[in-house]
């Protein structure tokens, strides 16, 4: 069981823009969510955890590894998974994790070949392990990105924005995969699209503004919105007004129509009905509070 414990880590870039603004978090084995919009600082945060890049203040550990002072130690047991997960332009599949097993020091070539080939088959590529990488779809692509995060037995994953660009099934295929490895390791999985949260993790976090506005369950965190969000179909042309006078969560089109949803602890009447909250429900009431008190 690891334990991934960050304390008060703060950057500002040399712009001023203050990424992360004293984030504090610990997260145990299983699928954690991170969910932000964009600019929230997922990204800043992923990347420092990464060792990609350094933090200002504050200090992050993996169980006794010192994440910020010693990153060569990090590294030993961290996959990662960027955003873009760029490839050579002929390499083929196989060729790629025999790469990236070399760099990870698996010198053995038996051994190597073997981690290679049961990975190829664990993100079901086997049978595609010697076409180019940069013919295969986004999905497969993924695959391959989540097959090299995971040579050298990581103990800590970090996806980073992972299921933009994939068709629904292969988005199911990725998910999967993500959620049969999760159980041995801790794998963070940053993103702004609250389903692939819902889907998948245990224990979630929301940031906004380089801040986290919440932590615990995706359970603990809809109960707290029982009985105060309210849903009613208007007229588009109406949407900026109930803007006004209500504190409006969402708007989406359904059949044509805007559907909105409100916060409100007593029933807003107008025709508005009680709904059941869900967890993107959480995400705009806490991106909204967060910013209207930053405001
Ligand atoms: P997210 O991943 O949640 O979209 P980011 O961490 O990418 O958020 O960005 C957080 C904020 O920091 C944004 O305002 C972004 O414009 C800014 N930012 C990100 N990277 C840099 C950088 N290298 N230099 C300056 N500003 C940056």
């Amino acid at each position: 069981m690891a334990t991934l414990k960050i304390e008060n880590l703060t950057k500002t870039y040399p712009n001023g823009v203050k990424a992360l603004n004293g984030i504090n978090i610990e997260i145990s084995n299983g699928m954690f969510g991170l969910l932000g919009p964009n600019g929230a600082g997922k990204s800043s945060l992923m990347r420092t955890l990464a060792t990609l890049q350094e933090a200002d203040t504050g200090s992050a550990f993996l169980d006794d590894i010192d994440i910020l002072k010693n990153p060569t130690e990090l590294r030993k047991v961290l996959g990662y998974l960027p955003q873009e997960f760029g490839v050579y332009p002929k390499i083929t599949a196989y060729e790629l994790l025999d790469h990236i097993a070399i760099l990870k020091g698996i010198s053995n070539g038996k051994k190597r070949k073997e981690l290679v080939e049961y990975l190829l088959h664990k993100v079901n590529l086997y049978q595609q392990r010697h076409k180019s990488v940069k013919g295969f779809s986004g999905g497969m692509k993924q695959r391959v990105g989540i097959a090299q995060a995971l040579v050298g037995s990581p103990k800590l994953i970090i996806v980073d924005e992972p299921t933009a660009g994939l068709d629904p099934g292969e988005r199911n295929r990725f998910h999967n995969l993500l959620a049969d490895v999760a159980e041995d390791v801790i794998i963070i999985l940053s993103t702004h699209i609250v389903a692939d949260v819902t889907e998948l993790c245990s224990n979630m976090a929301i940031m906004n503004l380089g801040e986290m506005v919440y932590q615990g369950t995706p359970q603990n965190v809809i109960a707290e919105l029982n009985g105060k969000v309210w849903e009613k179909i208007i007229e588009r042309s109406e949407v900026d007004n109930y803007r006004k006078t209500h504190t409006v969560i969402s708007d989406k089109m359904v059949a044509g129509k805007p559907l909105i949803h409100v916060l409100s602890d007593t029933n807003p009447g107008d025709g508005f009905n009680s709904v059941a909250p869900n967890l993107e429900d959480v995400f705009f009431t806490k991106i909204h509070v967060s910013s209207e008190t930053k405001a």
